[in-house]
């Protein structure tokens, strides 16, 4: 079993006093804490061999262009890519779908037809919204039951020859389930469509395999799994990235210009234009080997008895009702103190050195389906403790007292 005790102390944030307290960061879904490891690399590179990559022949350029080319491999091999170049390096999740909404933009028409999932992040939504304004498509949503899981036959019921595209995230940030993307991809290609999953909140959680999974697209963001801000990983089948043109246009993505035409790069430059976050990558890829030094398995057995132990205990508070029961379900507690305002329950547990977040979650529709404004959202990682939980428990226990 991991140690969290141990491990903790590769988290120079986690000493942290906050207002006076013990930091308790039970924020994690939006964003997870950096370890010394990765902190090291990014100080490395601005200390050691800050270059610009692939155009330099001097010495720090070929240090930083291998660093940031291994980084792409370490990622590639993660997540278990059949190609280097089917890893589109990006600003994160949101640019990934931007990337890929983009693309469809002259391969959609009118009467085709878009499923995006009741659990999506406002990022997996907005995007296919302006791609069907711009084409004429139309988006269709798969609904969810009260647990927080889908409704996989009325999934089935949609699809047909007209469906091009279906959007799903591997686990909803606003309530932790786990979606049987397995299934969905499945039934999604025997009509012929492809299917982009958001891995943004399953990354720190499973290992995610592209080639068993038979995913079209997988997106996920670096900082969701001890990396920095700012950057990310677009996977797309090589057969679809070859189709799709370019992003945006400028260096780095060319292969010759002249002022009559541009002939574009070869895979995967051609959908990284500008000087990439050479630094960001480089430490995603020292996140990555981080994380799996821990270990996948023993990261989800752990943050599994976090989560059967905190459900129990907030459950037995009076008043208090979780959101997302889903039998398959990650470290995510969404909850709400009858009576209560999330936010008043937040801004107190902050004054005790609890951070969790309030509010959608970047999920609206998720909160417009339970007719909630939003919820208090504890969400767990590898490095808390069932102290941590206990704190949580006895936080929520006096504000409840000091607001009812
Ligand atoms: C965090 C998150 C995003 C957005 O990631 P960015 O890094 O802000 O682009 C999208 N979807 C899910 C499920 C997330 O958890």
């Amino acid at each position: 079993m991991l140690n969290a005790e141990k491990i903790r102390q590769d988290f120079p944030i986690l000493n942290r006093q906050v207002n006076g307290k013990p930091l308790v960061y039970l924020d994690n879904a939006a964003t997870s804490q950096t370890p010394q490891q990765v902190i090291d690399v990014i100080v490395d590179y601005y200390a050691n061999y800050n270059a610009n990559i692939h155009r330099g022949v001097h010495t720090l350029s070929q240090e930083a262009t291998d660093k940031y080319e291994e980084a792409r491999h370490i990622i590639q091999k993660h997540f278990n890519a059949k190609h280097a170049h089917e890893i589109i390096m990006t600003a994160g999740t949101t640019h990934g779908i931007n990337l890929v909404a983009s693309g469809f933009t002259n391969i959609l028409q009118k009467g085709d037809e878009v499923l995006v999932s009741a659990l999506e992040h406002h990022s997996n939504i907005v995007p296919w919204q302006m791609l069907c304004q711009k084409t004429g498509a139309t988006l269709k949503v798969i609904p969810m039951n009260t647990e927080g899981e889908l409704l996989l036959t009325d999934y089935e019921a949609l699809l047909s020859e007209k469906t091009k595209l279906v959007f799903v995230n591997h686990i909803s940030n606003a309530l932790g389930t786990i979606n049987p993307i397995e299934y969905i991809i499945n039934k999604a290609h025997k009509v012929g469509a492809a299917v982009l999953v958001d891995g943004a909140q399953a990354c720190p959680h499973l290992k995610a395999d592209m080639q068993a999974l038979d995913v079209d697209f997988y997106v996920v963001s670096a900082h969701k799994m001890c990396g920095p801000t700012g950057v990310g990983m677009l996977y797309g089948k090589e057969k679809w990235l070859s189709k799709l043109p370019p992003y945006q246009g400028g260096g780095e993505m060319i292969s010759e210009v002249t002022f009559q035409k541009s002939t574009y790069a070869d895979l995967p430059h051609k959908f990284e234009a500008g000087t990439p976050n050479i630094c960001g990558g480089i430490a995603f890829g020292a996140a990555i080997n981080y994380m799996n030094r821990i270990g996948f398995s023993e990261i989800a057995a752990y943050e599994h008895e976090l989560l059967t132990y905190a459900t129990t205990e907030l459950q037995a508070i009076d008043g208090l009702k979780i959101y997302g029961t889903a039998k398959e379900k990650t470290s995510v507690i969404s909850f709400n103190i009858k009576g209560i305002h999330p936010y008043d329950i937040g801004t107190l547990l902050d004054k005790m050195g609890i951070a969790v977040r309030t509010g959608h979650h970047c999920a609206q529709p998720i909160m417009n389906f339970y007719q909630i404004p939003g919820t208090v959202r504890a969400s767990f990682a590898f490095y808390n403790t069932k102290k941590e939980v206990d704190a949580l428990v006895a936080g929520v226990k006096k504000a409840k007292m000091m607001l009812s």
